[in-house]
């Protein structure tokens, strides 16, 4: 069967939400390193890794042994009510990882489900339903996630029970006081989590959510330094920090292992998924451990943490750490960051190129303004797909590239993407002439 039958079918049986890529929908069959081939034999260079799932790439033996190596005991998965050695394991890796006092871990299947988790935790700690997030965020596709997420095109419903009130500080290059300096920014933004506090808060807020770096929305960074002085307001509140770290976490932003470690802050939670699984269903909170056991009664998660997620994680964390895939991530990243620059120059249908590690961002713009051009992002998409190249697309108005290729990415396959960027950029340029 071709993908375009594949495709006719997906989109009677799935729902119209659920929107694939490419104007002819690709089926992935096989993958080895950063390469993904599709059904009809074509190979690409993967520089979205499933969506920043596969922190490591593809067909890693060490990672499949490890999960092989479960799957011959013949445990898949019993319960979560008995012990599970590998459970516990990863969860003192990453407890001591998080440099949270205390801390405690909660395996999830995802990272909606961290969230909604973290989300339950600090309002039931604080005795509060009242949330903040961030303008433009991205935090998951559940009833309370859902409500917080501070962008249209993915607030499927304003049900939620959560009362949530947005903060400045997300999108900078199109906030109100994105032009500012980065100190003047800071100020301006601190200055309005005071002001939303004071006027749509009664004040007993439980939280504040942030993704370090956002994500969907587009691969924004916030100057370092803005969630300690955020943090600074909260504190006086007693209002708890989440990090949403499901993106920015495990290294992938180079400089530091988790996102929110940029703004010299420890956060009282961060809640993580995507990369640490290399492709399987797991995600978490790790939290301080009084917020953690802020709920009295039972809960579990049925296959949160289940042997063969957590023996396939606990590999791709031993991997990234033993290969400081963090220092290439930074290395590599800073190389691709200086390439899309330069092509920035050269190309004014690049409105703005954005990133830490390898988690980059390029804002497609109308010719020679601000404008946002989602047309030239699509076209960007379709062109560097005919080239050999899978990148992804988000942002609050879908027109920025957003690169995040597997951290054991190589210099040579960096500039392969580079030339295909480069020639994709062109291309939709021309075409928008
Ligand atoms: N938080 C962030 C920052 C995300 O980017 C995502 C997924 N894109 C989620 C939460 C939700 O994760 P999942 O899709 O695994 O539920």
């Amino acid at each position: 069967m071709s993908e375009s039958e594949l495709a006719a079918r997906h989109r009677a049986v799935l729902p119209n939400w659920l929107a694939l890529y490419y104007q002819e929908p690709i089926e992935i069959v096989r993958a080895q390193g950063r390469r993904v081939t599709d059904a009809e034999g074509r190979t690409y260079l993967d520089f979205f890794a499933g969506i920043l799932t596969n922190a490591i790439g593809y067909d890693v033996a060490e990672i499949s042994d490890a999960i092989r190596a479960q799957l011959d005991t013949g445990v898949l998965h019993t319960s979560t009510l008995y012990l599970i050695r590998k459970q516990v394991e990863l969860a003192e890796q990453i407890a001591e990882l998080s440099g949270i006092p205390d801390a405690k871990v909660f395996f999830t299947n995802s990272g909606t489900e961290a969230n909604e988790t973290a989300l339950m935790l600090a309002t039931q700690y604080r005795r509060s339903n009242q949330v903040l997030a961030m303008r433009n965020s991205y935090h998951g596709r559940a009833f309370a996630t859902i409500g917080i997420t501070g962008n249209r095109g993915w607030s499927a419903s304003s049900l939620s029970p959560v009362k949530v009130s947005y903060v400045h500080g997300g999108y900078r290059y199109r906030d109100a006081f994105g032009s500012l300096s980065d100190a003047d920014y800071i100020k301006a933004c601190t200055e309005d989590l005071r002001d939303v506090l004071q006027t749509t808060t009664s004040g007993d807020v439980a939280a504040l959510i942030a993704e370090p770096i956002q994500g969907v929305g587009g691969f924004n960074v916030p100057p370092d330094g803005l969630f300690a002085a955020f943090k600074e307001v909260l504190d006086e509140y007693g209002i708890l920090l989440i990090s949403d770290e499901v993106q920015t976490g495990w290294g992938r932003t180079g400089e530091h292992f988790w996102g929110i470690q940029a703004h010299g802050v420890t956060p009282d939670a961060m809640t993580f998924a995507k990369g640490l699984g290399n492709g399987l269903a797991i995600g978490g909170v790790v939290a301080r451990g009084d917020v953690m056991d802020s709920i009295t009664a039972n809960s579990i998660s049925t296959f949160g943490g289940n042997p063969v997620s957590t023996a396939g994680a606990k590999a791709t964390l031993d991997y990234l750490l033993d290969n400081d895939l963090q220092g290439n991530a930074a290395k590599l990243g800073n190389h691709l960051i200086a390439g899309l620059r330069d092509l920035g120059e050269r190309y004014d249908i690049v409105g703005d190129v954005r990133g830490k590690g390898l988690m980059i961002g390029v804002e497609l713009v109308e010719s020679g303004g601000k404008d946002p051009s989602p047309p030239n992002a699509a076209a960007v998409l379709e062109e560097t797909r005919e080239r050999g190249l899978l990148v992804g697309k988000g942002g609050l108005h879908n027109n920025v590239i957003r690169l995040a290729p597997p951290m054991t990415l190589t210099g040579e396959e960096a500039d392969e993407a580079l030339e295909i960027l480069g020639a994709s950029i062109a291309a939709a340029q021309e075409g928008t002439k």
